[in-house]
């Protein structure tokens, strides 16, 4: 997935920065490593680069980022794999 960017400026990802306490547990566990903590706080590297996945809004203690899993759209892109493995027939993953 390096490399991978979606349709650009079409991510859902929000933060809010007023309300980051730069814990930097959003840049710990997003796989695509869009987030930045420096001294001045969090940065957004690139929105484009966001696959949706949810886990930054999952782990975020303070409910600072928002995201709609599916638009991305890493549902579309795992759950056919997810489907096959399993045997499903229902390939399509996308909310
Ligand atoms: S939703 Fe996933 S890919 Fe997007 S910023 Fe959060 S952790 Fe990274
Ligand atoms: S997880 Fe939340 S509080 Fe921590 S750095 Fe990211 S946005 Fe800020």
């Amino acid at each position: 997935m390096h490399g991978y960017r979606y349709i650009e400026g079409t991510a859902t990802l929000q933060v809010d920065l007023q309300r980051c306490v730069a814990c930097g547990l959003c840049a710990e566990v997003c796989p695509h490593r869009i987030f930045a903590l420096s001294a001045e706080g969090l940065e957004v590297k690139d929105y484009d680069l966001c696959m949706e996945c949810g886990a930054c809004a999952r782990n975020c203690p303070v409910q600072a980022i928002t995201v709609s899993p599916g638009v991305g759209c890493a549902a579309a892109l795992l759950a056919p794999l997810v489907n096959r493995l399993l045997g499903r027939k229902v390939l399509s993953g996308c909310c």
